[in-house]
Parts: C-alpha cells; structure tokens; sequence
C-alpha cells in the first residue's frame, strides 16, 4: 500500500537520486579516515554549519550522546528542558553511560529554556554539587510543537554559557528546518553553540545517520568516543553518498513541506472535533487534539485513518502529531485532509458534539 505517512518524517524513504549516489559511491574504511565520500560529507557538514569539523554518526541519538560526552566528564551536570528528546527519547543514555547527571528545566512552550532559569541553576563552586558544564538546546523543538529557536535567543544562551565557563551544545535534529522557517543561514543558528547535532535521515531523506559538528579539538575527542560507542564504521561512504545528495538538493526544498504543512492545518481547523494548537504548524509538523469529550481516542481515530490510506502520528491518548515531508504531496495534503473530515463526521452528530452525553 502507498501510505499516505504522517507519523514522522522518520519514515522518508531515499530518493532515486539517492539510490543512484550510493550505488556509485567510492568507498575506503572509515575507521582508517579513508572513506572519500565520508570525508567530503563531514567537510560539507562542517562548512554549512561554520565549524571547523564533523563527524559522520549512525544516529542523531548517538550524536547527541557522543557529543554530551565529549563535553563532560563523569559526574558533570548538563542543563537541559524537560521537553527535550535528549532527555524525553535517548533512553537516559548520558546518564546510563557517560554517569552525567541531567538537570531538566520547563521548556517554556516556545521550544527555548527562561534565561533566568539557566542562570539559577548554574551550580556554584561547591564540593558537594555536581559541576555544570554544559546547555543543550534543541531546535525545531520537537515536543513544543516544531517550533524553530531565533538565532538572538541562542546567541543570548551562547552568552550566559560563555559567562559561566559553560559549552553550549544544539540538537539540530532539524536545524535546517528551523534556518528554512526562520529564512536565516543555519549558521545564525549555529555560530553561537560550540556543537551540533543534525540528521540527515528526517526530513533531508536519507537512509541513515547524524552528523556532530564543532570545533577540530572537539571532533578529535567525539571521534574516539563514537568508537568506544561502537559507531565506528568501515566503508560507509555508501550512506555518506546518500548524505550528500540530502545536504546538496533536500535542504533548499523544506519550505514546501512547511507551506504543505500549512494548507493540511487549513484543511483540519474545518473539521469537526478536532482542536489545532495555536499557531501550529511553525515548520513541518501539525498538533492537534481531538476536542474535550470526543468519544474516540486518537489511536481509534488513527485506526480508523487507516482504512482511507493514512498513517497519524499519535501524541498523546488525543493528541496527534502530523508531519509533512518529501514524500507527501499536494494531492496526499488533500487527502489526508478529507480523510480526517469523512473519520471525524462518521461518529454520530449527538454523540460527537457530546449533546446527549
Ligand atoms: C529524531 C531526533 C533525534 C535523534 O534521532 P535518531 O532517531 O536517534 O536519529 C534527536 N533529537 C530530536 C529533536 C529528534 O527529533
């Protein structure tokens, strides 16, 4: 069945030309640094992001991990949102392996961390406290609703971590989302935080893997940890090719997904039973809830969705999360739009606006 898949943007399959690239693709043993197409993708990581070097990693979870643990040492404290997904959906993997203690502060629903917060929870030279050492942002924020984070207000965290002898590390995920939705050069994003973490296989398409950029002292120590993590890996070019093509064809195309993103959100604030956030979608993904006293949950409704060819991402007992990419197209918008209408209107009248409940 061709899905209509608006689960994630997880589920992009490569594109031809990714195929093609990776059939095509000159390899070497990466753990030897002999791979060329690796190479070429972390020097084209590395440029578009404005730092020194890369590191191609198989995961933006191993990304994010490798990168905390480059920063700190056993027992160090990372200062990070409770909304995060390094906190949310990395399987507690610094704490697990790295024993860094994580401090979690209120995302506040725009994605960022309060400044005043961040500030109180700076720990102060005392042997009883752990040492902060480090800030991690995420932009999009995911669990805020796709939001992307100005470049001001990370250049303003960039500051107080500077201030407090802090590193600054950015989940950028979907970092090109973010500088597509914001119209600036990801390295307005990127200039202020001493590392990030982008995925190539979200929205960019490709098949597989992350890559950390920062500085060449940096990458150095991130590259031995990739290999106690057992990231390293040998001819691997043929992913990195698949890469390639995401970094030079996909990111100047996100803002389709975002404006496809928008016309499902038009489509949906018609239908009956379903509440949008406000001033959802930001960039490629749409929350919405099934409205107080609806009497199906969002998994019955997802199934339901199915029937008519369309997998929702389910948040919440009613709350979906939809998210538009490559592989959705104006007609799939459409759709996908219809198909929540006919699910929504087939639950009886008197039972859908709750009347005789
Ligand atoms: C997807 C994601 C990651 C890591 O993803 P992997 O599935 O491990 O590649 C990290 N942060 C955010 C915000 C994400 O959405």
């Amino acid at each position: 069945m061709n899905w209509i898949d608006l689960r994630s943007d997880t589920v992009t399959q490569p594109t031809p030309a990714m195929r093609a690239a990776m059939s095509r693709a000159e390899v070497g043993d990466d753990v030897y640094g002999e791979d060329p197409t690796v190479n070429r993708l972390q020097e084209k990581a590395a440029e578009l992001t404005g730092k020194q070097a890369a590191l191609f990693v198989p995961s933006g979870t191993m990304g994010n991990l490798t990168a905390i643990l480059a920063h700190c040492q056993r027992g160090d404290e990372v200062i990070l949102g409770d909304k995060a997904h390094t906190f949310l959906f990395e399987a507690g993997g610094v704490s697990a392996l790295g024993g860094v203690h994580s401090r979690q502060l209120p995302n506040q629903a725009d994605g960022t961390l309060a400044l005043e917060d961040i500030r109180a929870a700076i720990r102060p030279d005392d042997p009883h406290q752990p040492i902060t050492s480090l800030i991690t942002l995420e932009n999009t924020h995911n669990r805020c609703g796709g939001v992307p984070l100005s470049p001001a207000y990370t250049r303003a965290v960039g500051e107080l971590a500077y201030e407090h002898g802090l590193k600054l590390h950015l989940d950028g995920a979907r970092l090109f989302n973010a500088a597509a939705a914001l119209e600036v050069d990801p390295k307005a994003l990127t200039q202020p935080v001493d590392s990030v973490t982008f995925c190539l296989s979200k929205a960019l398409c490709a098949p597989v893997g992350s890559i950390v950029c920062g500085s060449a002292e940096f990458i150095e120590r991130a590259h031995r940890i990739r290999k106690q993590l057992g990231g390293g890996m040998r001819q691997v070019g043929v992913l990195a090719a698949a890469g390639m093509v995401a970094l030079e064809t996909m990111i100047d195309r996100l803002a389709e997904d975002h404006a496809r993103a928008q016309k499902l959100a038009e489509i949906l604030s018609e239908c009956p039973g379903l509440v949008l956030d406000p001033d959802t979608p930001r960039t490629n993904m749409i929350f919405c809830s099934l409205r107080e006293g609806f009497p199906l949950t969002a998994s019955q409704v997802a199934q339901e969705l199915k029937a008519h060819g369309v997998q929702a991402g389910v948040a919440g007992a009613r709350r979906f999360r939809l998210v538009t990419h490559y592989w959705i197209g104006d007609e799939d918008v459409l759709k996908a739009g219809q198909a929540f209408i006919e699910v929504l209107n087939s639950v009886p009248h008197s039972v859908r606006t709750g009347r005789d409940r």
